[in-house]
Order: structure tokens, then C-alpha cells, then sequence
């Protein structure tokens, strides 16, 4: 089969990387370059758990943990470094009562995958860099950690490669239609690409994409940002192995260890409440001084050795749907294209997997999962149509 991929970030190059690797010709269509920074997949880490307030992610995430491992060990036997994916240890911590934390530690429980609780009293061994308060509680995953986002993203497409699919970067898809059984793309240039079919993993592109198929669908890009801080003493409280990757779950924040890597051993930190709705192409793409100040007031709480110096930050994208869930569908109308959005800022952990799914729905293979929470349909008032 010949199926076109409209965008290759993290859904795209995983994706890329399955059908390739099933002998199928894949032609990916990337608007920038691989591994640009103005999507949602760009960086250094993204965090890798299980502990998740809903069952359903948590039991998806058995098969995407599959995954990273296959990833690593590829990663490793080609001699690009020791992995991908570090399964450094994670807490999710929140308020003793918190329904959060009760609903993740049930999840946990139902799908079998071993979790400890700590406390304050914890902290000296387990994470003397981070303050949890009296009446706190942490859920700590030992197999929680975090995947080197950028790294993944261009190791998946090379994969890809290996397997014979071509990736055009800097090509821009500007009409998508239906052509005999198949579908049809249309460049900025001009140039029309028949495939099979089509996967759209566009991000915070999908929408007007959608839109021109005659499909509108509530999803919302923000404007999200992230801050490193440096150290002001005690470093090695910092480092991967004793400050795990972490989850506030009322505060909405979240954080890793320092992974050192050309952030100068700063420590990255991450407000995940929904910013500014914005657009890729005139989002204000400058960390400003506000989004400084929150971080670091949520960083003075929390990190007592934790200068307010800045050695890094960034401006990225989610694009959210109203329940977070993801989407994955075809499209009204357009059986042989199929759309997959990592949405609302939880997806990198799970591209592997998506990567596979959309691999398996695009060439007619069916799917172990119940992905009905992630159709289209959900968004209709009449249900059964968009
Ligand atoms: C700050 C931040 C922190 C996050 N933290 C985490 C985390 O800790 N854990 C986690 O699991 N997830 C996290 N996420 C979410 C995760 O990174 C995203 O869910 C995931 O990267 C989305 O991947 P994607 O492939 O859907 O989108 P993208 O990677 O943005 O890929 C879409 C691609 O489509 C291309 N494209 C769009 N339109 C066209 C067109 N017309 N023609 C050709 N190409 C096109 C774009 O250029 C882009 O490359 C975070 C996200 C952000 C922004």
C-alpha cells in the first residue's frame, strides 16, 4: 500500500517508522524541517508514566512501554546511545484525599503495575531536592521516566528510512481529496501525491486541515511554555537518579531531574494549565517575564536550592480537545484518511503506540484496543455523524 503521512513529528515519524518497517511505501510530508521547533514534539524530555488519574491510559501504556523498550534497544544495537526512553522513577503527589490521586492509584491497581506511596518523611532518601508538604502525598512509579523527545522524533523518521520510506521536508500540504478509492494531495507547489491512503498528525495544525474537509471539531492550541533553572547549591540533588521525574497534580505542574545535555545542569519546569489559545503561525513564540515569574513562584515553593537564574526556556504548542482525550478516526466522508492528534499535552508517551495504531488502521489491520473515546463522533450532537 501507498499511504502519504501529513506531518512527521512525533505521531508522524512513529507511524513512518511501523508501516515502513510492515514493507508498506510511505511517503511523509513535512511543512518544516524534521525536528523543527514551532510544533508540540520538539526538545529534550517529555515524561513517560503510567500513573495516570484514568484507566484507560494507564492500560494503553502497557503496549507503549513495549515500544520504547523495542525503540531502545534498536537505538543501542545502531550505536546511537543508551536510550531513548529513561526509566529514571516518577512521582504524581498531590493532597492526601485528593480524588486525583485516589483515581491513579486505582488505575494503577486495576491494571496491575506496581506503585509505592511516599511522604514527606521519604524525602531525605528518595528526593531531598523537592519540599512535599505534611498533608501530601506521593505515588512513585519506579518505571516512570522521561523519553528525549527530539531524539525519538528524528531516530523514528531514520528508521523509517532504513525501511525505505521517503520524507520530504519543507512541503507543505495544501489540499487534501478523495481520488477513486484512494486520496490525493496537493502541494504548495502545485504538485498532486495519490496514496492509498492518508494519515493526518499534524498538531496544531489539524484543525484548519479538518476544516477544509468539512469537518469542524473543537480543538484549542495554546500557548504553553517551560523554564530551566539553575542549581544555587547542591547539584547532585538534582541529578537523575535523585530527583525523579515529578507530577504536581492539584498545582498542575510538573518537572525532571537535570539531564545536563546543553542546559548547563539546569532543572526544567513546567506550568500545565492551559495557556493563551493561540495559532502556530502568530503565537507569541518569546518566553516572556509573567511566564518567568510563574514558574519560578511555583519553583520557590517547592525547590529550596533552586536559583531563580533561567538557563533555558521555550514556547510550544498543545492542541487541546474539550475532554483531553485524543483523536483517532477517519474522516467523515473520507474512508482512506485517518487522523490521529496526540492532544491537550500528554501525547509524546504515547506516540510508539499511535504510531502502531494508525499503522494498523491505515492498511486494514484491526486494533486490540477500544478507541471508541477517541472518535470523532464524540464532538456531534448527532452522534453518529459529524
Ligand atoms: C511544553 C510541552 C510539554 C509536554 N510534555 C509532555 C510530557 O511530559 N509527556 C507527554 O507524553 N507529552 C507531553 N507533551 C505533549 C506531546 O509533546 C504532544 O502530544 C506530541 O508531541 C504531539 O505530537 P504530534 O505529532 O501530534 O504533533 P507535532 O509534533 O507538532 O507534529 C505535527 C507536524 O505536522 C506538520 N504539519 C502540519 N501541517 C502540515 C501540512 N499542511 N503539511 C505538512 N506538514 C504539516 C507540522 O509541521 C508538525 O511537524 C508536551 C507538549 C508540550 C508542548
Amino acid at each position: 500500500m501507498r499511504v502519504l503521512i501529513l506531518g512527521v513529528g512525533g505521531v508522524g515519524a512513529m507511524a513512518a517508522w511501523h508501516l515502513a518497517q510492515a514493507g508498506h511505501e510511505v511517503i511523509g510530508l513535512e511543512r518544516h524541517r524534521l525536528d523543527h521547533d514551532r510544533g508540540s514534539s520538539y526538545g529534550d524530555s517529555r515524561i513517560v508514566r503510567r500513573v495516570y488519574p484514568d484507566s484507560l491510559y494507564t492500560s494503553l501504556m502497557a503496549d507503549s512501554y513495549l515500544l520504547w523498550e523495542q525503540l531502545n534497544a534498536l537505538y543501542r544495537m545502531r550505536g546511537q546511545g543508551t536510550a531513548l526512553f529513561h526509566a529514571c522513577g516518577g512521582i504524581y503527589f498531590g493532597p492526601k484525599g485528593d480524588p486525583r490521586i485516589a483515581a491513579a492509584q486505582a488505575a494503577l491497581e486495576e491494571c496491575g503495575v506496581a506503585y509505592d506511596l511516599w511522604t514527606a518523611a521519604d524525602r531525605p532518601s528518595h528526593f531531598p531536592a523537592l519540599t512535599l508538604q505534611d498533608d501530601e502525598v506521593a505515588i512513585h512509579e519506579p518505571s516512570m521516566g522521561f523519553a528525549l523527545a527530539s531524539e525519538s522524533v528524528r531516530f523514528a523518521a531514520s528508521l523509517a528510512l532504513g525501511f525505505g520510506a521517503t520524507i520530504r521536508e519543507e512541503t507543505r500540504v495544501a489540499g487534501i481529496e478523495e481520488a477513486g478509492s484512494g486520496v490525493s494531495v496537493a502541494l504548495e507547489n502545485g504538485e498532486k501525491i495519490r496514496g492509498d491512503r492518508l494519515l493526518i498528525a499534524a498538531g496544531a495544525w489539524t484543525q484548519p486541515l479538518l476544516a477544509t474537509l468539512g469537518t469542524t471539531i473543537p480543538l484549542t492550541v495554546t500557548r504553553q511554555t517551560y523554564v530551566y533553572f539553575d542549581p544555587a547549591s547542591h547539584p547532585e540533588d538534582f541529578a537523575v537518579g535523585r530527583l525523579p521525574v515529578w507530577i504536581d497534580a492539584a498545582a498542575n505542574a510538573y518537572g525532571f531531574p537535570s539531564l545536563g545535555m546543553g542546559r548547563a545542569g539546569g532543572v526544567k519546569l513546567g506550568l500545565h494549565d492551559r495557556g493563551v489559545a493561540s495559532a502556530p503561525e502568530t503565537v507569541d513564540r518569546i518566553v516572556s517575564g509573567e511566564d518567568r515569574e510563574s514558574a519560578r513562584r511555583y519553583a520557590r515553593r517547592r525547590f529550596e536550592h533552586l536559583s531563580d537564574r533561567v538557563v533555558y526556556e521555550k514556547v510550544c504548542l498543545y492542541t487541546n480537545t474539550p475532554d483531553e482525550d485524543f483523536v483517532i478516526d477517519t474522516v467523515p466522508g473520507l474512508p482512506a484518511v485517518l487522523v490521529v492528534s496526540a492532544c491537550s499535552g500528554h501525547g509524546f508517551k504515547f506516540t510508539p503506540l499511535l504510531g502502531s495504531i494508525a499503522a494498523s488502521l491505515l492498511t486494514d489491520i484491526t486494533v486490540p484496543y477500544d478507541l471508541s473515546r477517541f472518535h470523532l463522533s464524540r464532538f456531534s450532537a448527532d452522534k453518529s455523524r459529524l
